[in-house]
């Protein structure tokens, strides 16, 4: 189960889920959707056949074939849960292999784990066992974790990063913003370290070490402003987060026409002036760069607490439920899916200025946040690009100096309440 136990989820029927994602059909879903006999009943096959895997196949709009007017699943409504592919029945649950046995992770590509309604997590536990039992591949999968580079990581050793970063952002004591710097800060400092001569119970004296004087080494000195190329590399990161491939619409336009506007639109978040283009559906039609710095974070006090509460649950789980490197990262080392992590926070604060802009908006709200993450959180895991060579380059190049600092800074969320 997933260890985040401050998370409360329950599905509210918003059909977000069915109308955003491209579902990946395994063979028991083929075969319940072949005994269900929706070919004949459709006049069509359900399913679509793209790069040697099948997929649900999508209205134009790019929603679910079975979703209807009313927003309920034809299946479900039909046959009920249990007959719905496994991928539709786990959402907002992401299992992976862990240290023992299945991890399970959780996707905030979902407004109730976004708002944090309804039930505890345990109460989904029997539906959960349920499920897995259908996914034995992932209980006997090899799970190897490095740390840098290709030094490979104990279970202790990634047991104490964790256990560092938890104690780190649950200083309840201190401000967000002094939390969140501390995180990468710490990241840099790992990052800098030699890890390869600081091994077990070393790392964890070490990681003591830097946790207990992460206020004295970074008191008073905040980040410098970010330059112009850093901000360059965020727009472009914040268009690998955003950029989503629909089977249909490769169709429609063809490779050549997908990879013509990819370019550009590309190029468009390198220059960042001008129009920023389609975001998603429900996102505002105007967007144009120029927006994103006439927005400053929050300031008011009940938006504050409501997106501080939102970073705390929503990191804690990335990095304790396993969706932060390894298996349910791309397989990226600890060091590197922790950078991954706070330049994705980065560009989420960068995509909730751009909402909060377009919407006229001089401050961050929890919409704005909830608008930028429901698209940020999307990717993380399901968009191969993110976890390429050319990513990790990137984050290389941020990672040096000052590292993420500067960035994260820049694109915070909230500052502290108005009195
Ligand atoms: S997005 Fe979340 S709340 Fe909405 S239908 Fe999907 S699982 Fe349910």
């Amino acid at each position: 189960m997933p260890r985040t136990t401050e998370q409360r989820y329950s599905c509210h029927g918003c059909a977000g889920c069915c109308r955003d994602f491209t579902v990946e059909l395994r063979p028991d879903d083929l075969a319940r959707l072949e005994e269900q006999r929706w070919a004949e009943r459709l006049g069509h096959s359900p399913t679509v056949e793209f790069r040697g895997r099948v997929w649900l196949r999508q209205k134009a709009d790019g929603s679910c074939i079975f979703l209807e007017a009313d927003g309920r699943c034809r299946i479900h409504a039909e046959f009920g849960l249990a007959a719905k592919p496994l991928a539709c029945q786990l959402f907002p649950f992401v299992p992976m292999p862990g240290a023992n046995g299945v991890q399970v992770g959780l996707s905030y590509a979902c407004p109730s784990m976004i708002h944090n309604r309804g039930a505890e997590l345990n109460s989904h536990l029997d539906d959960l066992r349920r499920l897995l039992r259908s996914l034995p591949e992932l209980a006997e999968a090899k799970r190897r974790i490095l740390l840098t580079g290709r030094l490979e990581a104990s279970s202790r050793e990634e047991r104490d990063i964790i256990g560092a970063f938890e104690r780190l952002i649950g200083r309840v004591d201190l401000p967000m913003e002094q939390r969140l710097d501390g995180c990468v800060w710490l990241t840099a400092m790992l990052r800098k370290a030699k890890l390869d001569a600081v091994r077990n119970e070393r790392l964890k004296d070490l990681l003591d070490l830097l946790v207990d004087s992460f206020e004295e080494e970074i008191d008073g000195a905040s980040p410098p402003p970010p330059s112009a190329r850093q901000m360059k590399m965020l727009r472009q990161a914040v268009f690998a987060h955003i950029e989503d491939v629909k089977i249909g619409d490769v169709g429609r336009s063809g490779r050549r026409g997908r990879a013509l506007r990819q370019f550009l639109a590309h190029r468009r978040f390198g220059r960042g002036v001008g129009d920023v283009g389609p975001i998603a559906a429900g996102w505002p039609e105007t967007l144009r760069f120029e927006m994103v710095d006439r927005v400053a974070p929050a300031r008011d006090q009940r938006q504050v607490r409501e997106i501080d509460a939102l970073t705390m649950r929503y990191l804690r789980s990335r990095i304790i439920n396993g969706r932060a490197w390894g298996p349910g990262y791309y397989g990226l080392p600890i060091v590197t899916g922790l950078e991954a992590l706070w330049l994705m926070w980065a560009a989420t604060g960068w995509l909730a200025r751009l909402h909060a802009g377009a919407i006229g908006r001089g401050e961050v709200t929890m919409a704005d946040v909830e608008a930028a993450l429901l698209r940020t959180d999307r990717a993380a895991g399901r968009a191969p690009w993110l976890g390429a060579r050319g990513e990790q380059l990137r984050l290389a190049w941020l990672a040096t100096g000052d590292g993420l600092r500067p960035l994260r800074r820049a694109m915070r969320l909230t500052d502290e309440p108005a009195e």
